[in-house]
């Protein structure tokens, strides 16, 4: 076993879990954030069966049922709630659970001795040296390992040092995000349901704790500043003729808890792997959230990357994880664009058409869902 110690930049979703399955697998390593506190976003995630089997080999499933809400089904309608697709996703061996951000962040951390991460350290650049290679932070601070693992988000300072690409894509989407206690009378329990309209779209899922999580997406062009009647005021407008339960919650929801972000991914073009130094998470591979899938990749990465640092050194290591990921994220990357532009189409002749090949097609469309979810990394 190589037990020289790896550097992990980013402590997010994706950093914490390799921080779980590096610590799981008796590896030396170190984990630097920028922020200088552990937290994530008021949000929401599903994590699929093929993130919950992850879970489960670093052995946090349990308690991940505990703080989380087990969801049966995925069910796509129109805008006014008439079912397109009804897909029932407890069919596997593993649950389905609704789970807020931080719980989620919070289980991974709970799980790694506090003294393997190191708070407030921003990575500025990196250095090989022989086998070696040097991260050096903007407070001063150098760092030695033999293997160094961005997993520094969507703007990666490690893959534009790495991989010298382009910023990414915008994808014409802009989003909200937002959690409340309400529970709409018409809420199927176990279910995580979107609606489809006009260039927007709504969803809503439980998660742990009887709380809520909603999410909206509209077109809009990039860095669209809030409407001057504030977020909650316009999603009211937004939504208000859409099914009954959508504006009722965002009727319910504080203005304060509603969060907004821009989507971007990039062309799944570019292997990240070089040397000593790898990419995983949004560093690696962004993609759009439209499949829900970013969060539970970021996971498999993790666990597949120390598996094999525990079987070799970390240069041929990173080209094997590199060889198991790059084929699996890149269809979820293409796959996520191609639902985003289903959202797209504003047209009412197109969205019909939209509608009701989405029923015709419901039998393949879960089949496509089911065989993402049964991939076990
Ligand atoms: C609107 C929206 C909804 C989503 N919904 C879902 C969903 O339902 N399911 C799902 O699976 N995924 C979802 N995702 C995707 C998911 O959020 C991401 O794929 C996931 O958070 C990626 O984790 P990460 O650790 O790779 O990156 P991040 O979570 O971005 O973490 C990166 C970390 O690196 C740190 N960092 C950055 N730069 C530096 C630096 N220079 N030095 C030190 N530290 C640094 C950051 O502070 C951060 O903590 C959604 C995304 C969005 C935008």
């Amino acid at each position: 076993m190589h037990t020289a110690k790896k550097i992990i930049i980013g402590g997010g979703i994706g950093g914490a879990a390799t921080a779980v399955a590096l610590h799981r697998a008796g590896l030396d390593f170190r984990v630097y954030e920028r922020s200088l506190q552990l937290r994530e976003v008021g949000a929401g995630i599903a994590l699929w069966a093929n993130a919950t089997h992850i879970l489960k080999n670093l052995g946090l499933l349990d308690d991940a049922i505990q703080v989380g809400c087990l969801t049966t089904n995925y069910q796509f309608n129109s805008q006014r709630g008439k079912e397109l697709v009804n897909i029932a996703v407890n069919s596997f061996e593993l649950p389905v659970i609704g789970i807020h951000r931080a719980e989620l962040h919070q289980l991974l951390w709970r799980n790694v001795p506090r003294e393997k991460f190191i708070l407030g350290e921003t990575f500025e650049r990196f250095e090989r040296i022989g086998n070696q290679v040097c991260a050096y932070f903007k407070s001063g601070l150098s760092v030695t390992g033999d293997g160094l693992i961005g997993a520094d988000g969507l703007r990666s300072r490690v893959r534009a040092l790495l991989l010298g690409d382009q910023p990414p894509t915008y994808r014409n989407f802009k989003t909200w995000r937002g959690l409340t206690d309400y529970i709409p009378s018409r809420y199927r329990p176990g279910y995580v349901q979107e609606f489809l309209g006009r260039g927007q779209g709504f969803g809503f899922m439980m998660l742990g704790k009887e709380k809520m999580y909603w999410y909206a997406a509209a077109c809009a062009p990039e860095a669209q500043p809030d409407a001057a009647i504030g977020r909650k005021k316009e999603l009211e407008m937004m939504y208000q003729d859409w099914l009954p339960s959508i504006p009722e919650l965002i009727a319910a929801t504080e203005e304060a808890n509603i969060l907004t972000a821009d989507l971007y991914d990039r062309a799944p073009i570019q292997l990240w792997s070089q040397q000593n130094i790898t990419l995983l998470g949004d560093a690696a591979h962004p993609m759009l959230p439209t499949i829900g899938q970013g969060a539970c990749t970021a996971l498999e990465d993790a666990y597949v990357i120390a598996k094999c640092l525990q079987a070799s050194d970390p240069i041929t290591a990173f080209q094997h994880y590199e060889s198991l990921r790059f084929g699996r994220t890149k269809a979820i990357v293409l796959q996520s664009l191609r639902s985003s532009k289903m959202g797209e189409l504003t047209h009412p002749l197109a969205v019909g058409l939209r509608n009701t090949f989405m029923k015709v097609m419901s039998s393949p469309i879960s089949n496509s869902f089911r065989s993402l979810h049964a991939y076990r990394a």
